[in-house]
């Protein structure tokens, strides 16, 4: 027997099990054998349609779930609908103590769902208990608090429909509250689907749903394999799409939905750098990397799974690194002094031992601590990898396992670069005891979420989501509901207005006038490319037509060549991001100035071109100065945040530009649609590469030498011309863009949604006509959302 005395000299951890009784009886209850949560009812278990629920730890099967199947997912789609009408008009009020009332049920069966969770999935109690469930139940309460303020803190904004949504194995109650909650809140009505290997914890919620008194139809939770996910996402009854999972899936639905007008958010994988420079305090990194790469196994989208440290302290880190993990305690996830539990399943086990091998193949050292892993279940110690390239496998490929990869940097120019070289852009972690430069590296460094001398915080207020290939659409504070929204009055519906302005009884002729003038010498207008009239690489211009079908000018017939010159030359306008808000705001203003200098000339153009009369040409470019106004002063006002969450720490929430933006144009409204999209993007610090509109593309030829005269810098925007799909086409397809926008026919924006699959680029697209005339805050606000995507740089604080 053991005595005090032994234990004081080796300081061996007892075993300290968390019962699993009370999970076991509610498993029994249920006669381990599922059905699915459709409609308020559960769905009676079909022998033959079930799929195995194994306990990762141990190897054995514990429960077994339905498989559903197209009519399962028919009929929890018919359920959400039919309960769309009362639940999204119910009061904002009567929401939110629904919504309060699941949040204290989930508090009150914490115990419950924490030991489901750690059976099903294999993460250790202690994070379950103390993590994942409070969590959880912090984001219903939260989004409770939405439900209650959204009429008046949302106004203008309506519920998107029904939602299907899709959540992973590795949080699966956390992920179904990042996604339930903010969609219920806004009155949305829900069907989701687990992952086949971790589905307890949604059907124990569902029965919480129940007892809350939830209204039937409002949340139906149905199970199966991706097969099922797929049959749900492509379902024609879903408005929106969110998805939680591998950018291969996340590159699937992209394909299938094209086209569709689904609104999507995907958050996808992430391969996060944790930096670490030489003033960093470093048993704290140490503990930040511990929690950073072998927090729930290291199968965290936003794990820190690439080290990066400082070269003068590599040695020492890695040593003291490897000290540590000696101590690590790898076993039974329900034994609450155990760090390391199980691998989900045996099919990620065996992808994390590929991937290893891999990596020493390829020529990274490899270090485990010495002692060895239980045989039972799916097991892996904790692994780091040194000396490895930054173009290595497993550098570049999310692992999702315990596997740490190290490499050295010299410079904070070099770790930035380092930290960059990745598809992803999910989340980074700096560690310095200088402000001054972590603030300056989370600036630079391209991923949603930046943790300074912190990882792995999260909390529902706020946003958390990615850059680039780590998808699109943030889950959690103001942001994440607008995932969940639509504005009011975004599209046209019935006849679009502009007041016309006062033009005199002969102004059409005035106008007409002012066209023959202008005309008068011939002038083929270029494309516009880093600042530069550019003559299209084909050598060929194309012939313009005016309303009544008469030549009124020629533009270039740009091809892809041109394409790729504008967006090198957007690419290398990346200062226009760094100027102030001020000076971007001044330049937007002087383009005012000067389109306002020339309001006759492009009344003209818009009358030779569309046909509009006289009054309605001058309110268009009327409407058009104001526009520019109207962005040139969000320019210093679309603010950021600072997030109230729970912890010491400020969480700034920034609102940057995407970057490169790719803008097709509608054929309606030529110069306000075009003034609007442009102005809006380049406010908020973005460049773009435009395609006019094919029809009328004067007024953007016009309007390059108008941007000549305001001071835009080359490059900030470029014009192409020439035929529309086929640029567009490119242009969504180009891997160096960060976002397109394109306002279409369906079949182009088909084309365009599928062309931009490549890099993930994110994508605003309408085949609906959107209401430029209108200067309500819906369209504004949605251009300014969509010119952003939202940073969240957390920085801890105390003595
Ligand atoms: P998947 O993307 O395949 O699975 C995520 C979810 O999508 C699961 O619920 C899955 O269902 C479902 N799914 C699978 N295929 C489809 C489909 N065609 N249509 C709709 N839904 C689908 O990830 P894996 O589980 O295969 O993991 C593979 C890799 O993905 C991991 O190693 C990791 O790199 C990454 N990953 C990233 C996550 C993140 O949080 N960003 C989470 C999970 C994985 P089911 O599980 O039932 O098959």
């Amino acid at each position: 027997m053991t005595k005090v005395a032994d234990i004081l000299t080796t300081m061996e951890y007892g075993p300290a099990p968390e019962s699993a009784k009370l999970a076991n009886q509610w498993l029994d209850a249920h006669s381990r054998a599922f059905g699915m949560y459709i409609g308020g009812q559960w769905t009676t278990p079909t022998p033959d349609r079930m799929i195995d629920v194994i306990n990762p730890s141990t190897a054995k099967r514990i429960a077994a779930i339905s498989h559903g199947t197209a009519d399962n997912v028919d009929a929890a789609v018919a359920a959400a609908r039919k309960a769309f009408k009362s639940w999204s008009q119910m009061p904002g009020h009567a929401r939110a103590k629904l919504m309060y009332g699941l949040a204290r049920k989930i508090q009150k069966h914490a115990r419950l769902l924490a030991v489901l969770e750690t059976m099903d999935n294999g993460k250790p109690i202690r994070e379950t208990r103390d993590i994942d469930i409070p969590l959880v139940a912090r984001h219903f309460y939260h989004h409770a608090g939405w439900a209650q303020v959204m009429d008046t803190e949302l106004p203008g904004y309506t519920p998107v429909g029904v939602v299907g949504q899709v959540v992973p194995w590795n949080f699966p109650l956390l992920m179904l509250a990042w996604k339930i909650a903010p969609a219920i809140a806004a009155g949305n009505t829900i069907v989701l689907k687990p992952s086949k290997w971790t589905s307890l914890s949604a059907l124990a919620f569902a029965e919480l749903c129940d007892d809350a008194g939830i209204p039937p139809g409002v949340v139906n939770i149905i199970t199966g394999d991706g097969g099922t996910g797929d049959i749900l996402l492509q379902h024609p009854g879903i408005d929106k799409i969110a998805f939680t999972g591998s950018t291969e899936v996340g590159r699937h639905i992209r394909n299938v939905t094209a086209g569709s007008g689904k609104k999507l958010s995907l958050e996808l994988g992430g391969k996060s750098p944790f930096i670490v420079f030489e003033d960093a305090d470093l048993d704290s990194a140490i503990e930040g990397i511990v929690d950073a790469i072998w927090f729930n196994q290291g199968q965290v989208c936003c794990a820190g799974s690439r080290l990066l440290v400082q070269e003068g302290i590599a040695e020492e880190l890695y040593r003291r690194l490897r000290a540590r993990m000696e101590k690590l305690r790898v076993g039974d996830p329900l034994d609450k002094a155990v760090d390391i539990g199980a691998i989900v399943a045996k099919a990620q086990l065996v992808e994390i031992e590929t991937l290893v091998r891999q990596g020493q193949a390829e020529g990274a050292i490899l270090w485990q601590p010495s002692w060895a892993c239980p045989t039972e279940g799916f097991f892996y110690p904790p692994t780091l990898f040194t000396e490895v390239a930054p173009s290595a496998t497993i550098a570049q490929v999310e692992i999702f396992g315990p596997v740490l990869v190290a490499m050295t940097f010299r410079t904070p120019a070099e770790a930035i670069a380092l930290a960059n070289n990745t598809r992803y852009g999910l989340a980074a972690s700096v560690w310095s005891e200088d402000i001054n430069l972590a603030l300056d590296i989370s600036g630079k460094i391209k991923a949603g979420v930046v943790w300074i001398n912190s990882t792995n915080v999260f909390d529902a207020a706020a946003g958390f989501g990615g850059y680039r290939e780590s998808g699109y659409g943030r889950e959690g504070g103001r942001e994440g509901m607008f995932e969940y929204l639509k504005p009011r009055g975004l599209y046209s519906e019935g006849a679009p207005a502009l007041v016309p302005a006062a033009s005199g009884a002969n102004s059409r002729a005035v106008l007409a006038g002012v066209a023959r003038l202008n005309s008068a010498i011939d002038r083929t207008p270029k494309n516009y490319i880093g600042g530069r009239q550019a003559r299209p690489d084909s050598g060929y211009s194309r012939a313009v037509r005016g309303s009544s079908g008469e030549l009124i000018g020629e533009v270039g017939d740009g091809n892809r060549k041109d394409i790729r010159n504008a967006v090198e030359a957007a690419r290398a306008a990346s200062g226009w991001a760094e100027q102030t808000a001020h000076n971007r705001a001044q330049v937007v203003y002087y383009i005012a100035e000067n389109l306002a200098a020339r309001r006759v000339d492009f009344a003209a153009r818009l009358s030779q071109s569309t046909g509009v009369d006289a009054g309605d040409a001058l309110a268009e470019v009327d409407a058009s100065i104001d526009r520019l106004f109207t962005f040139a002063a969000w320019s210093d006002k679309y603010d950021g945040a600072v997030h109230r969450t729970p912890y010491r720490a400020i969480t700034l929430a920034f609102n940057e530009p995407m970057g490169v933006i790719g803008v097709v144009c509608p054929d309606e409204r030529p110069l306000l649609s075009l003034v609007t999209l442009m102005a809006g993007a380049i406010a908020m610090g973005n460049a773009i590469v435009v395609v006019p509109s094919e029809a009328h593309p004067l007024l953007a030829t016009d309007l390059y030498q108008v941007l000549d005269t305001s001071d835009v810098p080359g490059g900030v925007v470029n014009l192409v011309t020439g035929p529309r799909a086929d640029l567009a086409n490119v242009l969504a397809a180009h891997m160096d863009i960060d976002a397109v926008w394109c306002f279409a026919t369906p079949e182009l924006v088909t084309l365009t949604e599928r062309a931009s699959i490549g890099n993930m680029k994110r994508m605003w697209t309408s085949s609906k006509r959107l209401h430029w005339e209108s200067g309500d805050a819906g369209l504004i606000q949605e251009i300014l959302r969509q010119s952003t995507q939202v940073k969240n740089v957390w920085a801890p604080y105390g003595a």
